[in-house]
Formats: C-alpha cells, structure tokens, sequence
C-alpha cells in the first residue's frame, strides 16, 4: 500500500525515482508525486492523480534536475485522490517537502492547533499536517530537521513511513518509520530509501530494515547515521538480499498474475527444498523443530491473517484439528485485535501475510505477545516486519508477488502449513509412520499436478468466454475445500469486478439457494474425496433449479460429468493436499474472465498489494 522510493548521490534522481515508483506500482495507488532538490538546493514539486505515466507526462516540461529527491505513490486514506492531495506536501514555507505512507491519527487535533498558530492547508491529508508540525516544532524550537523530527513524531499517534528533504539542503534526506516499513539501500557513494526493496535491487543488494521508531539520516559522501525518535544512536547490520531484478520481471506473460499462476510448481519446489525428504521419510522446519515444546505442548493454535491468508488459515485449521489434534480457532486480525481476546501463555499464535507487513497483523502480533503467547509467523517477504517481530516462523519463498490478487503466495502458505501440520503431528505422535509416510510422497507430488492442471489453461480461458458477463457467481466447497470455495470467490471479485459469494455447499440450502436459476453459474468443487457423494447432491439441487454448474472434477469422475454443464479435471490426491490443486482452475477462470472484461488484473481498483493501515 502506497510506496516511498527516495535517492540521494551522484546520479540525476528523476529517473531513478521514476523508475522506482513504476516497480512500487504493484503495492496499488491511486495518485503520484515526486519532490526533487537540485544542487543550489532549490525545491521542485510534482504531482498527478492517476498513474505513474500520468506524473511522467506532467513533468515532460518541467525542469526536473537534482541529484536528491523523494518520490511517492499514494492509497488514498484521508481524502480523495486528486492532485493536491498527492504527496510531496510542503510545509508552510515551502522549505520542507515530505512523503508519507500510514495514517496520522491524532491529525485533526494537531491540525486545529497548527491553524491557530496561522498554519494554512493546501490538502485534506492527515500527511500535510505532520509536514507543518515539523516545521513549527523546527521554528519554535530552533533545531534542526533531525531533532525537530524527533519532536514532532514523539507527537504523533498512528503509523508512517517517511521521508523528509529540506529547502537549501541537497545533500540530507531524512527517513523514519513506526508499523510501515521502510528500508535503506546502501550502494556506492549513493543511498535508497523505500517502501521495499523491489525499487532499489538493482542499484544495490545492501540494505538496512529500519525498526519502529528508528530514524534513518542519509548525507551525501556520508555512511548513514541511524537515531531513534528519542534520540539513541543505532548501529544497524547491512543485510545482503537475493532477490534478482529478473525475478520482478513479467518473463513473458502478459500479466504477473498469470506468470506467478504458472509459477506455482517451481515455487512450490522451492517451498518444500530442504524440508520435505522422502528419502528420509522426514519434514524438517526449523521453527518448528527448534521450538517443539511449545507446539507439542499447545492446548490451543490461534491463526491470524486477512483476505487471502485468512483462507488459507482456515485450511490450517482443519490440517492441525485432523493431524495434530490440536484445537485451532482462525480469526480475522482485524476482529481479534480489538475484542479483548482470551489469550493464554500455553496458545501457540499462527500470523499469516504474505507480504508481512499487515498492519492489522502486527497489532494482533502485539496482543498475543503481552499474553505470553508463542508466536509463529508464516510470511513471504524475507526481512519483512512479521518475521522480525514473531518469536519465530517459516517463509514461503516464492520470490515476490506482484499480481495484487494472491495467487502463488497462498499456495505456498497451505503448503507450508501443510508441512507444519506434519512436523507437529510427527513430534507429538499423533499421526502413525505408513500415514506420515503416504502424506509425504502426495505432499512431493502436488508440484507435477499442478503442471499438468496448467496444461488445461485453454480450456479453462476458453469456458471463461461462456461466463464473462454473469453478474454474480456462486462458490461451492466442502471440508478442505470449503476455504476453496472462499478463496475462489475472492478472487473473482478482486480483479474481475463480479460479485461473487462462497459457501460451504451444505449452507445452500439455508438461503443462498434462493439465488439460483438459469443465470447463476455455480462453481463447485466436486473432486474425489470424502465428500464427494454430499457435493453431488448439493449439485443436483442447482441443477434442479436450472443452475448452471461448472464442477472441478477428479480426473477418474464420471458421475459430476453426466451432471454438471462444464467441468475441469485436477489430479486425484489426498484430501488434505486437494486445496493445492482445486485452487488452481479458479485462479486461472478468474484470471481469464478479468482478461475478457479488459480489467487491470495486476493492479485491480481499490486494491493494495500490502495492506499497511488498519
Ligand atoms: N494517510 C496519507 C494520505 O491519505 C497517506 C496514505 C498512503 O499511505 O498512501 O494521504
């Protein structure tokens, strides 16, 4: 959500900050601005409502030279998305110019306070009025911008990532952040700030995560000086990252949302190298072999995600309850966070986010943590703030996901709580070796039957002709494949716009069944498990009432064939692995649909890649 992208060195930042907001684009953003500081210290603001392309064909004529700048894209939280609410804000004099990705929540009181001193506000933001606090503290106190930073954000409530130039100043730019993320790249003789660090790999793999509350000084032919808000010197380790540039490209596709689709069987090799062994007959996750006492010992596994990881939570939890034996309740961060939840010290608490910045995440994070309990976080960005602030955890390891709408990161989640399952299971004895053993040889099997569902991604386009303009879908799944059905509806309402509703099949009967007739297609997931005979009968309900249904099948059905309208094989496996291979035919029918009705599938409305605000 919202990206910060700043530089300071010997190279003409317009273009390296341009760049950066085009491979920040992913995080979703609805405005664009950049502030650039040039040698004689002078100050140029920029900014367009719209997209990137728009902010660069605005500054086609404006001189936009310097070697130090900041630049932003904005996700709307406090006023519309215009041109004047986009960020670079100034400050009173125009001396100061900030970028900021959060929320200020205090910012009404402040903004009264700064009025009365004469403060005037161009925008409707919660940002312009931390960018006038600075400066009044500044003025009144007579500091400088570091102290009166520090000043200022020992003011303020709520959570930002900034970063701060000032008039007469091109060689210093100052960051700092509280519960958003920002990271500090460290090439030669030039320096980074973003959001993460997909804008900066390919200046420089050498970058310092910044903590909460850390403020970050960038000084020209300087090596960085790092302070907290209450003025303590940090000394932080420079963190080598591997991420290639190669791997934030399209490869290809036309989308990132159908490359990283068809991804999945090499990510999901990746996920699984070096922790499952058949061979060995063994699942090694260090997280959890190094702290095995307390998931063996675990009266109660709480998971906490939003959207797309609380699905997979949700097939979490029926992975430890058949498995481990463990009692598990999934929540929304969001809810748990703010219902004065029963935590206990024996609780093992599950944070799932693929980009590990979810700020409603972090929060519940906090919680589980004044209770005592022992928190895992499962998360794909490596360094993000879910792994540094969860007592331990496991990465999916999928690379980055740019596609907004989850695909090859949700995949990978069930898969690693998969694999979680059966480490505990294994420690506490709850599961017997032929079995182990069995779930094993399925679990290395799932990446070639993923391959071969993605072999029939014509079909699957060619069926989402038939169903491009339906206004409302139906979703249907039972057992594991319940959160299927959720996920699957999700998913086309996220990037196609349609409405779409998920349900455990065996609900339909207590409302939604209402809805069917000739122009509801039902989507149900009739594979070959220990629900299958419930799924057909929940089937010919719909089809009882004219329903048209598009059933994923077992590729050895040939009941649902005689019954359903269209049907798409998957692989047989067990039926604790089916979500890895049923989700597939439903990310590529929502993916094909969104094509068909011309919807920007990478970057869908209203969406954020990583939802950094509560
Ligand atoms: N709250 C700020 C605004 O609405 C920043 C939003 C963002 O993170 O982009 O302008």
């Amino acid at each position: 959500m919202c990206g910060i992208i700043g530089y300071v060195g010997g190279r003409e930042a317009y273009p390296i900050l341009v760049k950066g907001l085009h491979r920040l684009e992913y995080r979703g953003y609805d405005s664009a601005g950049v502030a650039l500081c040039n040698s004689i210290g002078e100050l140029n603001i920029y900014k367009a409502k719209g997209r990137v392309s728009d902010l660069e064909d605005f500054c086609k004529s404006k001189d936009t030279v310097g070697t130090m700048g900041i630049a932003h894209t904005r996700w709307a939280t406090h006023g519309e998305p215009s041109n004047v609410n986009a960020h670079p804000h100034y400050s009173e004099s125009e001396n100061l110019a900030l970028i900021h990705n959060g929320i200020i929540e205090n910012y009404a009181v402040l903004k009264e306070q700064l009025l009365q001193k004469g403060y005037h506000f161009q925008s409707s933001t919660d940002t312009e009025v931390l960018v006038q606090l600075i400066e009044y503290v500044k003025e009144l106190n007579h500091v400088d911008l570091c102290t009166a930073i520090q000043l200022a954000l020992g003011q303020v409530v709520g959570a930002y990532a900034i970063a701060v130039i000032e008039k007469g100043n091109p060689d210093m730019m100052i960051a700092a952040r509280k519960s958003s993320p920002l990271v500090l790249g460290i090439g030669r003789d030039e320096f980074f700030i973003a959001s993460d660090a997909s804008p900066i790999i390919e200046y420089t793999n050498r970058v310092i995560f910044l903590e909460d509350e850390e403020i970050a000084i960038v000084r020209r032919h300087e090596q960085p000086k790092i302070v907290t808000i209450g003025n303590v010197e940090k000394t932080r380790e420079i963190i080598q990252l591997e991420m290639s540039l190669g791997q934030l490209e399209k490869g290809g596709y036309p989308h990132f949302m159908l490359k990283e689709i068809f991804e999945q069987p090499r990510t999901l090799r990746d996920c699984m190298r070096g922790r499952v062994n058949v061979e060995c007959n063994n699942v090694v996750l260090s997280g959890i072999i190094d702290n095995k006492e307390r998931f063996v010992n675990a009266k109660r596994i709480i998971i906490l995600a939003c959207g797309t990881s609380w699905h997979a939570g949700l097939i979490g939890e029926y992975l430890f309850e058949e498995f481990c034996r463990i009692p598990v309740e999934v929540e929304y961060s969001s809810e748990f966070r703010y219902r004065n939840p029963l935590i206990y010290p024996d609780d093992v608490v599950i944070a799932v986010s693929q980009s590990g910045e979810t700020a409603d995440t972090l929060a519940a994070i906090e919680l589980a943590k004044e209770s005592g309990a022992f928190v895992y976080g499962i998360c794909n960005v490596v360094g993000a703030s879910i792994p540094r602030n969860t007592h331990s955890g496991s990465y999916t390891h999928v690379g980055p996901e740019i596609g907004v709408a989850s695909t090859k990161a949700f995949t990978a989640q069930l898969l690693v709580l998969s694999m979680m399952a059966l480490c505990i299971a294994r420690e506490k004895k709850t599961l017997d070796e032929k079995r182990f053993l069995k779930l094993l040889i399925e679990l290395d099997a799932i990446p070639a039957k993923i391959e071969s569902i993605l072999g029939n991604n014509d079909l699957i386009q060619n069926l989402s002709n038939t169903f491009t303009y339906a206004h409302n879908f139906i979703y249907l799944g039972r057992g594991y494949n319940y959160p299927v059905a959720l996920e699957g509806a999700l998913k086309l309402k996220e990037i196609s716009y349609i409405h779409a509703e998920g349900y455990p099949a065996a609900e339909m009967k207590h409302g939604p069944i209402a809805l069917i007739d000739s122009e509801m297609p039902v989507v149900a997931i009739a594979t070959d498990n220990g629900m299958y005979e419930k799924v057909i009968s929940n089937i010919q309900e719909i089809k009882a009432r004219n329903g048209r249904v598009i059933a994923v099948v077992s590729e050895n059905d040939t009941v649902v064939k005689g019954i359903a309208d269209y049907v798409i094989e998957v692989p047989v496996t067990e039926d604790c692995f089916d979500p890895l291979l049923t989700t597939i035919p439903l990310q590529l029918l929502s993916y094909h649909i969104a094509v068909n009705k011309r919807r920007d599938v990478d970057m869908p409305r209203n969406l954020a890649k990583s939802v950094t605000v509560e």
